[in-house]
């Protein structure tokens, strides 16, 4: 069979410790065979990283932005512990937060639905996708505690001069104060990578805020996302699917009692919580996919766990541990089959839902790891290695293609 040919080069992000191995994996045994694959490669290792003082970060961001889709590896966010381990100049920040920062986008999590494994919430038949603001708010807060009683206020001081002044409180004792922002510019880049995806995707778009509460600050956010909806909604009309705005209250009773399939805009603290809530329902952090859209539409495809630095150290003594690979194989089968889109490659598009067809029926076989055998239901898994478990997904994936 001839190789896939790629037109424009997909951004490749390589990353650290136990995931570092399964990309490996993941290209030589379910990629490199089938496409000629061509790719601008970054190495975000933490020793690359620390080498090049960051730059290799902030380098792919800027690729990602030129080429329009990346799939990225998890990578080590150093903390004290890893600045021994690694014997590294400086504490380099997330290289999740860089690129966001630099993308300006907003991150969608979603479940790979998986036959055997049957969510906590046997409702849910279909993805729930959150989509969590990642911008400001209690996350860019500035806190206080004060001693004796007095008066706490807001104010505002205009480039202009002009002051704006509020009390929040008259304090008869000891207090606690926390003042928190987000801006306009945030928030409609926010609305807009929303109504991007929900197209994208052709799923209904939910957003909740407490604005009966919050007349003002989360007024806004539901204004700015009835303002941005008027330039997606003959688009949203033409495919059928809603955008519908509730009160968060409302938005945790419907959604629990939904069956699933459409995309939860959450402020940034709600995103927070609720999609720890939303994976945890869906069974596995392993089956969690993750995605950056940026407001114009650039994207960046990963895992939503990390390094898995507990297996990695067993691999380093010699075992090949039964990490799951599912979430990555996905972040690379989303970067394909959207880079087969935008350039018009139906051919690449095909091999990435080939792929993810693959992966879904070797489980459906019950060939699976370790993490995934306690949580299925209906059949009797084998539980393989990473490496068995990958050769078990090329196989299939040879036999679909070949019967294509
Ligand atoms: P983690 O890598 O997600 O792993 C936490 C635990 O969850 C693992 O020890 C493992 O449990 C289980 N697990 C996660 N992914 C799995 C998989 N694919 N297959 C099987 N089990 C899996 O989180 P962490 O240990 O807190 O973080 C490790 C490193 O990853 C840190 O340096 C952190 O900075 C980084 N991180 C990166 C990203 C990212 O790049 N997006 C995200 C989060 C964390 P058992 O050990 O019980 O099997
Ligand atoms: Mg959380």
């Amino acid at each position: 069979m001839e190789k896939i040919k790629m037109t424009t080069p997909l951004v490749e992000m390589d990353g650290d410790e136990m995931t570092r191995v399964l990309w490996r994996m993941i290209k030589d045994m379910l990629i490199l065979p089938f496409v000629d694959l061509k790719t601008a490669y970054y190495d975000l290792g933490l020793v690359e990283r620390d080498r090049t003082n960051d730059q290799v970060t902030i380098d792919s961001a800027e690729a990602t932005k030129k080429y329009g889709v990346a799939v990225k590896c998890a990578t080590i966010t150093p903390n004290v512990a890893r600045m021994s381990e690694y014997n590294l100049k400086e504490m380099w920040k997330s290289p999740n937060g860089t690129i966001r920062s630099i993308l300006d986008g907003t991150i969608f999590r979603a479940p790979i639905i998986v036959d055997c494994i049957k969510p906590a919430i046997p409702r849910w038949r279909k993805p729930i996708t959150i989509a969590r603001h990642a911008y400001g708010d209690v996350y860019k807060g500035v806190e206080l505690r004060t001693e004796e009683p007095g008066t706490a206020e807001l104010i505002f001081t205009g480039t202009s001069g002009k002051n704006v002044k509020q009390t929040v409180q008259k304090l008869t004792g000891p207090a606690v104060l926390q003042g928190i922002h987000n801006t306009e510019q945030s928030i409609e880049g926010f609305a807009r990578s929303c109504f991007n995806y929900a197209v994208d995707t052709k799923q209904d778009l939910w957003f909740s805020t407490k604005d009966t509460i919050s007349k003002v600050y989360d007024g806004a956010f539901k204004e700015i996302f009835e303002k941005v909806y008027a330039d997606y909604a003959d688009e949203f009309k033409r495919l059928n699917i809603e955008y519908f705005y509730t009160l968060i209250d409302d938005a945790v009773h419907r959604v629990i009692r939904s069956e699933g399939g459409y995309i939860w805009a959450c402020k940034n603290y709600d995103g927070d919580v609720m999609s720890d809530m939303v994976s945890t329902v869906f069974g596995s952090l392993s089956l969690m996919t993750s995605v950056l859209v940026s407001p114009d539409g650039k994207y960046e495809f990963e895992a939503a766990h990390g390094t898995v630095t507990r297996h990695y150290y067993r691999y380093l003594e010699g075992e090949i541990p039964s990490t799951n690979p599912v979430a990555t194989i996905f972040a690379w089968s989303g970067a394909l089959k959207k880079r087969g889109e935008l350039d018009e490659n139906r051919q690449l598009t095909n091999f990435g839902h080939s792929l993810e067809q693959a992966c879904l029926e070797t489980l459906s076989d019950g060939i699976m790891t370790k993490d995934l055998a306690d949580m299925a239901e209906g059949l009797t898994p084998v539980i393989a290695n990473t490496e068995v478990f990958i050769k078990a997904i090329a196989e299939r994936l040879n036999s679909i293609l070949h019967s294509g």
